[in-house]
């Protein structure tokens, strides 16, 4: 068996300890004899696994007890939907577009209200976080929402933006536990679990539970209603079972490893070698403006695609993979999640200075 650095930006690298523990318990789960993938959702063995990963998942973000934490299927796309169905009293919600994600739940909430766009980095390809502290946000929003990582551009907002009283919602699917949190300054986080945290198919809502009610806009299909899910403990029907159970066992990772505090201290030292070679190297450059850079999320450029090909091409073959940018941007993206060892990054580099010697 070998495994290679995975670099890809989701699906994306599992912690190796995780990986190990399912497998051993992949036949028989804890004397049950069948594996999680098999018992019922409605079994007391399952309903201990989900208690647990949602115990876990709180200490770890330290979420106080007025907010639920939701384990939810249709992946982050849904929540651009079910955002504006459960949160827009008035119809009205206040959007910063960082890049495609953000114009997606942009786009999608326009559906459903009148969306306004507070402000957007699309005039410099979003490689920047714009200025959101003074935003043109009125009374009559409901909320306001950001893509707090932006995947595809390697973009963070390093301050939250002042929503002047409203509610802030928070898409996080890329940077869900890569540092610690205030879960107090949002009214909705949520995420899919695929970029920092399990397998594709669980998404996790963590909403204020005055935010949570059977004030929902006509039409809401019920497994789009927040409350409905809240009322059922995510198990209204049957829930992304072994995804739930893959992501409790992260949850132990993280707390085993130090939490949050700790994941951070890692993120940080990993991402600052990197950036500290872009911005040495003559051949490779980051395209992101310095101060909105990503922990999570690596892109760069030789500035010749067909250069660009080759430095993929040569990487993959030595074991670095999917190292390829976003089909909409070109170049290339070292997605460097939780999981990803130091040393997968410091090799990385490596492989960078003999390419960038030799070419
Ligand atoms: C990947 C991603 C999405 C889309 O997630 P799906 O689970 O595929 O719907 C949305 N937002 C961000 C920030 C992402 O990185």
């Amino acid at each position: 068996m070998s495994r290679v650095y995975n670099f890809a930006a989701g699906p994306a690298v599992l912690p190796e300890e995780v990986l190990r523990e399912a497998a051993d318990e992949m036949l028989d789960y804890r004397g049950c004899g069948m594996s999680v993938m098999e018992m019922s959702h409605r079994s007391k063995v399952f309903d201990d696994i989900i208690k647990e990963a949602e115990k876990d998942l709180r200490e770890v973000m330290g979420i106080p007890d007025n907010y639920k934490v939701l384990f939810l299927q249709g992946g982050a796309s849904q929540q651009f939907a079910a955002v504006p169905m459960n949160l827009m009293k008035n119809r009205k919600a206040g959007y910063v577009v960082t890049g495609q994600w953000a114009k997606k739940a942009f786009q999608e909430a326009k559906i459903y209200g009148e969306a306004v766009e507070l402000a957007s980095s699309a005039d410099e390809t979003f490689s920047y976080i714009p200025d959101c502290s003074d935003l043109p946000i009125t009374d009559d929003m409901d909320y306001v929402y950001i893509t707090e990582n932006n995947t595809i551009y390697g973009t963070k907002y390093h301050t939250l933006p002042n929503t002047k009283g409203k509610t802030l919602v928070a898409d996080v699917s890329s940077c869900f536990l890569s540092e610690p949190v205030d879960v107090t300054k949002y009214g909705v986080i949520y995420g899919g679990v695929q970029k920092n945290i399990g397998p594709a198919g669980v998404v996790i809502v963590i909403a204020r539970e005055d935010l949570i009610t059977d004030d929902v806009l006509p039409g809401t299909p019920t497994m789009l209603k927040w409350k409905i899910q809240a009322d059922n403990d995510s198990l209204y029907n049957t829930p992304p079972c072994y995804g739930i159970y893959i992501c409790g066992k992260v949850f132990k990772w993280l707390k085993n490893m130090g939490g949050l505090e700790e994941m951070k201290r890692r993120n940080e030292k990993k991402a600052k070698i990197l950036y500290d070679y872009l911005d040495e190297s003559k051949m490779f450059k980051g395209t992101v403006r310095k101060e909105d850079r990503s922990l999570m999320n690596v892109p760069f450029i030789t500035g010749d695609a067909d250069l660009d090909a080759k430095f993929v091409k040569e990487a993959e073959a030595a074991g670095f993979v999917n190292l390829k940018g976003h089909r909409t941007v070109g170049g290339m993206r070292a997605s460097i999640y939780n999981a990803m060892p130091y040393e997968g990054v410091e090799k990385l580099i490596e492989f960078m200075k003999a390419f960038e010697k030799n070419n």
